[in-house]
Order: structure tokens, then C-alpha cells, then sequence
């Protein structure tokens, strides 16, 4: 049997050069130096700021040590995009750091690498440097966004009032429920219902499209990307804002694959989707008298947004079942 060609049989150089340069598309506007040199040099739009942010993926923790690396490719990009979507911002370019084992194989370079490809030619951004190192054990995946925002216009957590209405993009709790199955063994009896579910975990949309034509219409007032959990991510908006929340349970979207979890599996699950993360859907606070214009913006970029509460003064927040807030132990992930 042919043996199986690892990085360590290619080394650093060739790596970067096959596979990760081939990432920096010419397309992508303002690369006066992209991979090759000692550094990145970058040109700002005229009128416009930076939106820089990072995210690391952890073997054994952010995904199992079998994870299909093309997928594993688009989530790390997409989960990064993510925080460029609740800041507002557009997408520009990416920085890619891999730290991994010498054993591991070319061929899961090659995936990983098309993963980001396709995902970075359809959401318009350019890798532009990175780092590669060895480790003993754990790979490793650190990307770096940038992303730009018109002057003063980016979505902060910050910027929630009092009588605001909350909205949320898409559904809640696909993600966890999908881990759990993975995970936990959790019994989804319905086929589509397990790869639907399982899809929303493994490659989460990041709302880009929708956050660009909210920064646009003006109508935002605070936004955060749900990757903690609803709870936990509504709570850093109220205390980054100094204001409280109201959530009624019922108004919470939810797909049908979840509907039909929860009918079976009850309140547990009801704590998971509500708390579980990595929805990477938005969660964000408009004005009262901007209201309409969200539901024509929503409409516009084709994507479905739901009003779940109301932001309210003090510093509770709270999810309500049939008018009663829900004791919900759990307030999000935490690392430590
Ligand atoms: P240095 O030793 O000066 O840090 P490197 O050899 O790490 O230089 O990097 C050489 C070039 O390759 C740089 O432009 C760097 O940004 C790029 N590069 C290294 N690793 C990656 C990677 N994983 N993805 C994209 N670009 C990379
Ligand atoms: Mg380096």
C-alpha cells in the first residue's frame, strides 16, 4: 500500500507555497503585499475604519479529532465571519495560522485548504499571511479577520436603549441540538431531521449579507453574534449597554427539525437550544419607530429575522414562559 504523505515529508515552505498561497485571490481589492514577504501591506478605504478580529479552533475541544477538514475549512472561516457580520462590517481579508503534528496528512492540508477557498471566494475575502508551526499533539486553527466599516457606522454591544425591540436572524439552537446528537447520543428519530440538524453545527451561516444592509439602512442600534449561547449573548448586550431584557420563549424561531426535538425530548432540550451557542445567527436591537424597516431590509436580502423581546431598564435578563422567567442554570460557554 502506498504510504500516506504527511506534512513532515513536504515541509513548511512547500506547504504554504501549494496550498495556502493559492488562497489569496487577485480579486480581493487593497493587497499591496499579500503572502510571500515578511509581512502583510494593506490599503484602507478612504473613509473607512478596520474591524479586526480572531478566532482559535482547538482539536478536541472546537471539533473532534475525525472532523471532515473541508468542513472544518469553512467553519473556521465562517466563525470568524461571523464577528465581522455583528460588528457590520464587509469582509476583506484573512490571516491563517495552523499549528499541527508532523504526521498530519497532505491530504487533509488539501481539504482543509479547498474548504477555505470555496468559503473565502463566496464571501469575498482574501488570505493574505498567516504563520505555520509543528506542535506535539493538538492542530490548532487560528484565523484573523479584517474587515471594513464606514466611519462611526460599525454595531457595538453597547448601544441598546431602553424600550428598543430584540430581533434574531434565522433559528436557534439547530447548532446544539446537532452537537448533542453527535455528542450525547441524543435519539433524533427523523433522518433529515439528523442531517439538518448535524449541517446547522458542522458549517453555520454567518449573517454578512444581512448585517451589511442593516449597517446600511441605519437601523441598528446594538448587535452581537450568538456564538455563546442566546442567553449569554444577550446578557453582554444589556451589560454592555446598562439596560435589562425581556424575551418571551414562545416568540423564539425555532426550525421545524428543532420543534420536533423538543416535542419529544422536553425541557432539557428547551436549556440547550436556549442556552447550547454556536447559532452564529444575530441578535439585535432596533428602535421602536425603526421597526418596519427591518422587516423590509430582512425581506430584501432574503433572509428571515423574528422580534423575541424588548429591551428594558435595570439590569435583568430574562426569558419568559408564559410570563415567568425560566431558571436557566447555564449563562453560555465558558473556556475556564
Ligand atoms: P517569518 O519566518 O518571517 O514569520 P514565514 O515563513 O512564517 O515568515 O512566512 C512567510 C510568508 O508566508 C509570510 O508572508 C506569511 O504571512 C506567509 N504564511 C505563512 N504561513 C501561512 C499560512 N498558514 N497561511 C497563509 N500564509 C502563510
Ligand atoms: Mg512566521
Amino acid at each position: 500500500m502506498k504510504k500516506e504523505q504527511t506534512i513532515a515529508s513536504v515541509g513548511e515552505f512547500e506547504l504554504i507555497k501549494n496550498y495556502f498561497t493559492p488562497l489569496s485571490s487577485r480579486e480581493v481589492a487593497g493587497v499591496i503585499v499579500g503572502i510571500g514577504d515578511d509581512a502583510a501591506q494593506l490599503a484602507i478605504p478612504e473613509g473607512q475604519e478596520l474591524v479586526v478580529s480572531t478566532d482559535t479552533l482547538v482539536e478536541g475541544i472546537h471539533f473532534s479529532k475525525g472532523a471532515d477538514p473541508y468542513l472544518l475549512g469553512r467553519k473556521s472561516l465562517r466563525v470568524n465571519l461571523s464577528d465581522l457580520a455583528a460588528m457590520g462590517a464587509l469582509p476583506c481579508w484573512y490571516f491563517l495560522s495552523l499549528t499541527t503534528p508532523p504526521t498530519t496528512r497532505l491530504d487533509w492540508i488539501k481539504e482543509f485548504s479547498r474548504g477555505l477557498k470555496d468559503d473565502g471566494e463566496d464571501f469575498g475575502i482574501g488570505l493574505v499571511g498567516g504563520d505555520t508551526t509543528g506542535s506535539k499533539k493538538a492542530l490548532v486553527v487560528t484565523i484573523t479577520v479584517i474587515g471594513s466599516v464606514e466611519k462611526g457606522c460599525s454595531t457595538l454591544r453597547s448601544g441598546a436603549r431602553v424600550g428598543d425591540k430584540i430581533f434574531l436572524s434565522g433559528t436557534l439552537g439547530d447548532s446544539a441540538l446537532g452537537l448533542a446528537y453527535h455528542l450525547e447520543n441524543l435519539k433524533i428519530a427523523n433522518l433529515d431531521d439528523r442531517v439538518y440538524l448535524l449541517k446547522r453545527h458542522q458549517l453555520p451561516e454567518p449573517r454578512v449579507v444581512l448585517a451589511l444592509a442593516l449597517v446600511e439602512g441605519g437601523v441598528t442600534s446594538a448587535a452581537i453574534d450568538v456564538s455563546d449561547g442566546l442567553t449569554a449573548d444577550l446578557a453582554h448586550i444589556c451589560a454592555a449597554s446598562n439596560v435589562g431584557a425581556e424575551v418571551d420563549v414562545e416568540k423564539i424561531p425555532l426550525s421545524a427539525a428543532a420543534k420536533r426535538v423538543l416535542k419529544r425530548h422536553g425541557p432539557d432540550m428547551l436549556a440547550k437550544v436556549l442556552t447550547g451557542g454556536e447559532d452564529y445567527e444575530l441578535l439585535f436591537t432596533v428602535a421602536p419607530a425603526m421597526v418596519a424597516d427591518v422587516a423590509a431590509i430582512a425581506e430584501k436580502v432574503g433572509v428571515v429575522v423574528t422580534e423575541i423581546g424588548e429591551i428594558t431598564a435595570g439590569s435583568s435578563v430574562n426569558i419568559n414562559q408564559q410570563g415567568r422567567p425560566l431558571n436557566l442554570d447555564c449563562t453560555g460557554w465558558t473556556h475556564f
